[in-house]
């Protein structure tokens, strides 16, 4: 969003509450329209510097032994492991990089956060923690699943959040011996968990991915240690590389755990402050859809934006109208949502996999393709006025 409205000769100022940028998460898949943004952006070429090498799934026992194959290319393409994936950490960095190339005009703030915003027709008023007020024409909210920013403007995060049944951690840590880094590699465990590794850039480090479904638990929220605790108890005698995954889990330098929820708003835009990105329409991770909603939505802001410059009301109007029916498809889960990715019994890990292995059958494959490619058919607007890179 920042990129592409400095491109366009807007003046941006960005701020971070980290004090530097933050690392950490696993693979993000770029597809369909996110794909088209991230070639129109001119990010490729970065993109590709980073890409991982991941080429499926398999899904391992208590022993390590492989269970269940999925190559990437099975579905089409469109199954779990897409045709370019990138860490979230890499794909910010990327992003960063074209910012730094596309010279002046951004003034970047780390360690810096809104505490107070007051708007009337013609600007925002905003009151930094840092001390100091400044006055901007819009404020983007681009602030995450529990922003602020919509708080401050919109209300509580209950009127909007709805909790999706469990918790995801995602943190790096060595690659243990015997794993192939290349293979995204899950582990179901009785008792409605489940933990993966998936590839890192350096095939020496992996992702380790780990989902439980539970009640919401308020006391989990920022209390890291209460986090760990639990993860520790969920995979206490899970068997494969779980003891390796949880030794690692007490020094990983980006532990991440978050709940699942998905956050939907009658209106992104109130006056002269709009939400972009998980902040105004998260999927969750189980969506799958996070970055690309992000990314599609800053390049649809962001164009609409430079459309009409002196009109930002109708900008705001046309990037909800030309949106929502991308993440009306985006936010869908997969049937089941977290439930069905997490079985509470051996018995129920068991019936899984032979739905799998259906869903994999010669029959099924071009009907399970069809059903994953969701928001493929999306047409992305074109923008005269939104600058492609050299
Ligand atoms: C560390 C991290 C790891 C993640 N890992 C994964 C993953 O592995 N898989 C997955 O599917 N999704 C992951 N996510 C979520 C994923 O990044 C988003 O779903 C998606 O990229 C949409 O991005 P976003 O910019 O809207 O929100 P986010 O990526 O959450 O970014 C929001 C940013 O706003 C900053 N911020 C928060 N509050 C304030 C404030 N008050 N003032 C200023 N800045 C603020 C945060 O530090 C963060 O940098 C992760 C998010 C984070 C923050």
């Amino acid at each position: 969003m920042a990129l592409q409205l400095t491109r366009a000769g807007f003046r941006v100022t960005v701020v971070e509450r980290a004090p530097v940028p933050r690392p950490g998460g696993q693979a993000v898949d770029l597809r369909g329209p996110s794909r088209e943004v991230a070639e129109r952006m001119g990010l490729v070429p970065g993109i590709r510097d980073h890409q991982l090498d991941e080429r499926g799934m398999v899904f391992v026992g208590d022993d390590g032994r492989e269970l269940l194959r999925m190559p990437a290319e099975m579905f089409g393409g469109n199954g779990v492991v897409a045709d370019i994936e990138i860490t979230r950490g890499d794909l910010n960095q990327v992003l960063l990089d074209a910012i730094d190339a596309a010279g002046g005009g951004l003034d970047y703030r780390y360690g810096e956060w809104v505490e107070g915003l007051r708007q009337d027709a013609s600007g925002v008023e905003v009151t930094f923690a840092s001390g100091g007020d400044a006055r901007f024409d819009l404020v983007v909210g681009a602030d995450g699943v529990h922003s602020a920013t919509r708080r401050m403007v919109f209300g509580d995060e209950d009127q909007f959040a709805t909790y999706l049944d469990g918790y995801m951690s995602f943190f790096t840590v060595p690659t243990p011996a015997g794993i192939d880094p290349h293979w995204f590699a899950m582990h179901s465990v009785p008792g409605a968990s489940n933990v993966g590794l998936r590839a890192d850039f350096d095939p020496a480090t992996s992702k380790a991915v780990v989902m439980i479904r539970m009640p919401a638990d308020p006391a989990l929220r920022r209390d890291t240690d209460a986090q760990q605790r639990l993860i520790r108890e969920r995979l206490a005698g899970a068997g494969w590389e779980a003891p390796a995954i949880l030794d690692a889990m007490a020094v990983t330098p980006d532990f991440y755990f978050d709940e699942l929820a998905r956050i939907d708003m009658p209106s992104w835009s109130k006056g002269r402050v709009t939400l972009l990105g998980d902040a105004g329409y998260c999927g969750s991770p189980l969506s799958g859809q996070g970055t690309a909603m992000a990314l599609v939505g800053a390049y649809v802001l962001a164009g609409e934006l430079a459309a009409t410059p002196d009109d930002p009301a109708g900008a705001l109007a046309r990037y909800e109208e030309i949106l929502r029916p991308f993440v009306a498809e985006a936010q869908k889960l997969p049937p089941g949502g977290l439930r069905s990715m997490t079985p509470k019994s051996r018995l129920g890990i068991r019936a899984g996999r032979v739905v799998s292995k259906l869903m994999m059958s010669r029959l099924l494959q071009p009907v399970m393709a069809k059903a994953m490619t969701k928001t493929e058919i999306y047409s992305l607007p074109e923008y005269a006025s939104a600058p492609v890179a050299e």
